[in-house]
């Protein structure tokens, strides 16, 4: 069973905002870019092993999409955990292509492709420090549980080694395909009951309850200033940016297209890229509006929770996207 649903990390929503957001010859924007295809990649990678999850029996595993738990004054996020009345599992997943070296003498990954040999943190250290994250966790909520880990590699056509006194490591290191065949041992494994339902079902609550999302602030990250982002309503026809304000609808100087909703876009980028609020005159200045009641109308329509009365008026970001 699905406890907590995959979702599009905030995160590519927001960097993908950023990049489409600062001059093309800003000197952030190739890292920017390159930044959001790993997480793009990884997030592929997350969802090719979804795949294999759902074949899990429903009845009696319960499966979390990145939960991001307290551990004292910082948090750890595991890709999946899966918990059972038995045992707990964390996956890792990886979405690398190419031949993958794990050198556990040095605990580093090292990857070839085209010719290129390039180095990653292991993987498989990773996947035991949340392991020794998870332990704690649990262990502060007063659960005992085995904790098992595999590194799962999305893509099929990976090619895996390591040395010969290091093939403990590929066992847990393993491709997608033979998940379900690997949880199936786990589960054979073992036998003993430390959870009854009530219990889990318990720990699955506290676990929603504990799972803290990332609040990821796109400029901070990168240190650009506000005034660096361009502002405006874009096309939805060419992708110009800025629109016109024409009677009762948004114009494109460039095609000519017309889209009276085209404010709502800008909109959710403000909230990726700016802040979780926004008055009435931030609104304006974003999408090129002059008319205050125009801005009063449109924010009502589109339903946002708000604080404060008249001009102080502060409207909050959904938590569902406005498109
Ligand atoms: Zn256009």
């Amino acid at each position: 069973m699905i406890v907590k649903e995959r979702s599009i990390p905030a995160r590519i929503f927001s960097l993908e905002v950023l990049s489409e957001r600062l001059l093309i010859s800003h000197p952030k924007v190739p890292l920017i870019q390159q930044d959001l295809m790993k997480v793009s990649a990884g997030y592929k990678g997350e969802k090719a092993v979804s795949y294999y999850l759902d074949f899990l029996p429903p009845n009696d595993t319960f499966i979390f999409h990145s939960p991001r738990l307290p551990s004292g004054k910082h948090y750890f996020q595991i890709d999946y955990l899966i918990l059972t009345q038995r045992f707990a599992l964390i996956l890792e997943c990886k979405n690398f292509y190419g031949t993958l070296y794990f050198d556990q003498s040095f605990n580093q990954l090292i990857r070839t492709a085209n010719d290129k040999e390039e180095g990653f943190q292991d993987p498989i250290s990773q996947a035991k420090w949340q392991q020794q994250q998870l332990r704690q966790w649990l262990y502060n909520n007063n659960i005992q549980l085995p904790i098992e880990f595999f590194v799962v590699i999305s893509n099929p056509s990976t090619i895996l080694k390591t040395n010969p006194q290091n093939q403990h490591a590929l066992k847990k290191v393993i491709h997608g395909h033979s998940l379900l065949e690997k949880i199936e041992e786990v589960n054979q494994r073992y036998k003993i009951e430390h959870l009854d339902m009530t219990r889990i079902r318990k720990l699955n609550k506290q676990l929603l309850k504990s799972h803290t999302p990332d609040s990821f602030n796109a400029l901070d990250r990168y240190g650009i200033r506000p005034e660096e982002i361009i502002t405006g309503v874009r096309c939805p026809n060419c992708g110009h940016l800025p629109m016109m304000r024409a009677k009762r609808t948004w114009l494109c100087p460039k095609c000519g297209a017309k889209d009276r909703q085209a404010h709502v876009k800008a909109l959710q980028d403000y909230f990726y890229l700016m802040g979780s609020s926004i008055t009435n005159k931030q609104f304006r200045d974003f999408v090129h509006l002059e008319s205050e009641d125009t801005a009063q109308k449109m924010l009502k329509t589109l339903n946002l929770s708000h604080s404060g009365e008249y001009k102080a008026r502060i409207y909050h970001k959904p938590d569902r996207d406005l498109l």
